[in-house]
């Protein structure tokens, strides 16, 4: 069998239409097929290579962090070079009052972590999440979710959790003394590119401070600069309680984090109730590619230039059938009118080249979300590549 009948026949399948590339190498925006095939990247693996992939800067920590050592011990034992070195990189990118970093694996176990934390820290059961919203797929995590499809197969999930419509102003009367967190993404990701205005988030923080709720920001798709900023929080001048990272953070390895102030996140400390626990989180070779990362990102100065970046997109891709675009910085969703209408046109864009998908609960739109390091000539090929797919769709 070959590696496509065997990724058919062996491995678990999670969706009806999985895009069944199969890649040999992968380095920048591009990537490579076992037959010479050159895709361009417009996905970076949903919103993990910020950095391109394979960045020559992370494969060197990498490698020079396998000479050392790679697993030792469960997290938070001993002292590890990678993690202190990463912590203190992550909080200087933070208002100064978040300065505890919980390293984990994965965004879904971010999340996990962070609504224990808020629950041990306020002592109070009841969280509030969005409407289309995707914190992951873990029981906790996919209890905050906000699509019905995705949730109606395990029930029961988590009780105390009521969902509210994202950026609107009357879903803030939901938060009471009663509620222990409001976890919402930044910007919503897998609902679409949905953003949310400045007074929303800013009345949010607001009621959150008056009834002691903690802020929980997803940033997992939205961080480590993909919009424009390192954080999105940044562009709505808030902070969180609890911020959760994963996915570009660890320039292409597995790593995730929940990060809040020292008081809340001491609560985990108190014996004898458990606190949250992790053999492989923080890995010290991902920690390593985490540093790494983050100094690339200041280095070549990427998030600078993901406005200029993200604008040509919008301005090269005009066209009859595109109903609009959907943005903040790099995370993009240009829409259709229908999964029907946009199908073929990513299938047929494939095929030349440019990878793009759709989203999990929002199928009339591209996701176009490159690896920030897209030169300007690589975005109008690009754009080229999806208008000549759009026209011979037509
Ligand atoms: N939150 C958001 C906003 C996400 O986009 C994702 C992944 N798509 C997750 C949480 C879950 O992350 P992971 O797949 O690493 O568990």
């Amino acid at each position: 069998m070959n590696n496509r009948q065997l990724f058919l026949s062996h491995l678990a399948q999670t969706t009806d239409f999985p895009l069944l590339i199969e890649i040999e190498k992968a380095e920048g925006v591009y990537m490579y097929g076992p037959k010479g095939e050159k895709y361009m990247d417009l996905i970076s693996g949903i919103g993990v290579s910020n950095v391109g992939h394979r960045h020559p800067k992370v494969v060197k920590a990498i490698q020079d962090q396998l000479d050392k050592y790679m697993h030792l011990m469960v997290y938070g034992e001993y002292v590890q070079s990678p993690q202190a070195q990463l912590a203190k990189a992550l909080v200087s990118t933070l208002p100064e009052r978040l300065d505890n970093v919980y390293l984990v694996n994965s965004g879904s176990e971010a999340v996990e972590g962070a609504l224990k934390l808020a629950k041990r820290y306020t002592g109070r059961r009841e969280i509030i999440s969005c409407v289309n919203a995707y914190h992951g797929s873990s029981h906790g995590a996919l209890s905050v979710g906000g699509n019905e499809i995705f949730k109606r197969g395990y029930r029961p999930l988590l009780p105390g959790i009521t969902n509210v419509p994202f950026g609107e102003m009357e879903a803030l009367e939901q938060i009471t003394e009663e509620t222990a967190a409001f976890i919402i993404e930044t910007v919503q990701g897998e609902g679409g590119i949905r953003v949310a205005s400045k007074e929303f988030f800013q009345a949010l923080r607001h009621k959150c401070d008056e009834t002691g709720t903690l802020l929980i920001l997803d940033e997992i798709q939205a961080g480590f600069g993909r919009t424009g900023k390192f954080w999105a929080f940044e562009h709505y001048g808030i902070e969180p309680d609890i911020l959760v990272c994963a996915k570009g953070m660890g320039g292409g390895m597995p790593i995730g984090a929940f990060i809040a102030a020292q008081p809340v996140m001491a609560v985990f400390k108190n014996n004898p109730l458990l606190g949250h626990i992790t053999t492989f989180g923080g890995h010290p070779v991902s920690s390593a590619a985490s540093l790494a990362t983050i100094q690339v990102l200041k280095e070549e100065k990427l998030i600078e230039q993901v406005a200029a970046k993200a604008e040509l997109f919008k301005k090269l891709l005009k066209h009859d059938k595109i109903k609009g675009i959907r943005n903040k910085g790099l995370m993009m969703a240009v829409e259709f009118e229908s999964f029907e209408v946009l199908k073929p046109i990513i299938d047929r864009a494939i095929e030349l080249g440019i990878i793009t998908d759709w989203f999990l609960f929002c199928e009339d739109s591209m996701r176009i979300a490159p690896p920030l390091t897209i030169t300007e000539e690589e975005i109008q090929k690009a754009c080229m590549v999806i208008l000549q797919a759009i026209e011979e769709n037509s």
